[in-house]
């Protein structure tokens, strides 16, 4: 079975767009969303602009923030303070990777908690290994919810997770262990990974190696989440063989529209939680 991540992303969308209708004939207002944005690193440019598009169509009130590369960390650092103190702004992003004079920790650490739609701030990332409520990183929620489109009960499966990013890999991780999985996780220094793979009921690649995961790595009637997005000559690839795995998993994801969609819908359902949160 193939993870149809857009139809999934799309019904979410769907769903968000009617709760913000019932926001506004609640509130008067709308969630709003800041998103900033530094230099012209062209995958970060069409992800915000993509992010921009889907906010507007669901009737979120989205701003983009651009400065140029050079800008100084401080007038980020201070246009953070200032949406932390608007009323307006339900949530705020920083579109990363930064450019290396400005310090990514210091300005994640800027973000308000309950602003922080990426739910990349240490206090949200503490309550999320603490199974508090909070803000779940979009991708890895996104994950997630696929997952429990193909297994509504995780409960004692054994699942990979196949690299350890802050962004995807950790927080992959903690929301396994939270639906009551056995947690493995591998990283670059893992020495056998594909007889780690092999045990999995559920492996989740966040690596950034085209293909990867190979079709003799993955036990049978596995569930397999591809969150790799590699360019190659032959064009976009995730971190999973497809071809091979496909024929051996019970459901996995495509790359493209498979987890990639469903990061920017989690986006949008974070911004959404984020306004219900301070005016609950
Ligand atoms: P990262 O570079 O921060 O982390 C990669 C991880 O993979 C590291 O923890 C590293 O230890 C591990 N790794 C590297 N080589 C390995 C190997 N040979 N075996 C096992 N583990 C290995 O990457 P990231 O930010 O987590 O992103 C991972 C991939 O996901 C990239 O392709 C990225 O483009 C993609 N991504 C997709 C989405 C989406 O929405 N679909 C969102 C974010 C990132």
């Amino acid at each position: 079975m193939i993870i149809d991540g857009k139809k999934i992303a799309s019904d979410l969308r769907e769903k968000l767009k009617k709760n913000i209708i019932e926001i506004k004939s609640k509130f008067k207002i709308v969630p709003g969303l800041s998103v900033i944005l530094v230099g012209e690193d062209p995958a970060s440019k069409i992800y915000v602009k993509n992010k921009e598009k889907f906010s507007k169509e669901i009737g979120i009130d989205s701003k983009v923030i651009r400065y140029p590369e050079n800008i100084e960390e401080k007038t980020v650092l201070n246009k953070i303070i200032e949406l932390n103190n608007d009323k307006n702004v339900s949530g705020i992003l920083v579109q990363l990777p930064l450019p290396k004079h400005i310090n990514k920790q210091k300005v994640i650490e800027t973000i308000h908690p309950s602003k922080d739609v990426d739910g990349f701030h240490p206090i949200n990332v503490g309550n999320l290994s603490s199974g508090y409520d909070t803000r779940i990183p979009c991708t890895p929620l996104g994950c997630l919810l696929l997952l429990k489109e193909i297994e509504k009960n995780l409960s004692g499966k054994h699942a990979v997770v196949v690299g350890r990013s802050n962004l995807n890999g950790k927080p992959m991780a903690q929301l396994l262990l939270r639906e009551n999985c056995t947690v493995t996780i591998t990283h670059s220094k893992t020495k056998d990974l594909k007889s780690e793979c092999i045990k999995a009921d559920i492996i989740i690649a966040a690596v950034g190696i085209p293909k990867l995961i190979k079709g003799n790595w993955v036990k049978k009637n596995a569930i397999v989440i591809d969150v790799g997005i590699n360019k190659t000559e032959s064009g976009i690839v995730g971190d999973v063989d497809f071809n091979e795995v496909s024929k051996i998993a019970k459901a996995i994801t495509p790359v493209p529209g498979g987890v990639g969609p469903m990061t920017i819908a989690c986006l949008l359902n974070n911004t959404v939680e984020c306004f219900k949160r301070t005016n609950s």
